[in-house]
């Protein structure tokens, strides 16, 4: 089975990594692809170019085995769709299943996203949510792919609706940047060759409102 993480990791930090290996180890996940989003659709430009992104995201995992830079979406050009990135690894991976992760909040927006019923033809869809969160009312396209039984995820190449329960740190990129402009060290925060690199290359140097 492989997992996909998106993101604009601008930067990459402790949050996307620790989840995507807890993730890992649940699941049994034989890797895991952390997707850059080049052109996110959903958001506001990212602060640091799509080249520095790659570089700070293969530092931060260059020695974690099972964790792969995914260059696809760069490659491609336009908006970054994930159905269309999907509809990629489906190709390559014909016979793996696959596992998208994503965020409660994300969940929560998803039917907003480009094609979002045909996610579910090439992965299945994993949220990750907050102990104790309780899941509010699905309407019948969710109700009828979800499944609380784990196994179906690796018995199915794809389709199914997962809820995991994860402790995530309360980290994220934008405190990062803020820090970083504030002229505050956020280590411990992201991995050391990461902070070095935000250093060397003086990035997210100015406070913005995003
Ligand atoms: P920003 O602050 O710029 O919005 P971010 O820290 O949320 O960035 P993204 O690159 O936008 O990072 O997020 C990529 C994915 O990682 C999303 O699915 C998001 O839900 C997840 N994620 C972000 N922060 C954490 C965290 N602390 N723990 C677990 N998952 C996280």
């Amino acid at each position: 089975m492989i997992g996909i993480f998106g993101g604009t990791f601008d930067p990459v930090h402790y949050g996307h990594l620790r989840s995507a290996l807890e993730v890992k180890e649940i699941f049994g996940l034989d890797e895991v692809r952390l997707i850059l989003s080049a052109q996110p659709p959903h958001r506001n430009s990212p602060h640091a170019s799509i080249g520095m992104r790659l570089e700070m995201l293969q530092l931060a995992v260059k020695k974690q085995p099972g964790f792969i830079v995914d260059t696809r979406e760069i490659a491609r050009a336009g908006a970054s769709y994930m159905v269309m990135t999907l509809e990629s690894l489906r190709q390559d991976f014909p016979g793996q299943p696959l596992i998208l992760f994503i965020g409660s909040d994300a969940f929560n927006q998803l039917t907003g996203w480009y094609q979002w019923q045909r996610l579910f033809d090439f992965s299945h869809i994993v949220v990750l949510t907050r102990p104790g969160f309780s899941i509010k009312q699905l309407d019948d396209f969710f109700a009828v792919r979800q499944t609380g039984d784990k196994q179906e995820l690796s018995q199915n190449l794809a389709g199914k609706l997962y809820f995991q329960a994860i402790t995530q740190l309360d980290i994220s990129a934008t405190a990062i940047r803020n820090l970083i402009a504030d002229q505050r060290n956020p280590a411990f925060l992201l991995p050391d060759a990461v902070l070095a690199y935000i250093n060397l290359h003086q990035l997210y140097q100015t406070q913005t409102t995003h």
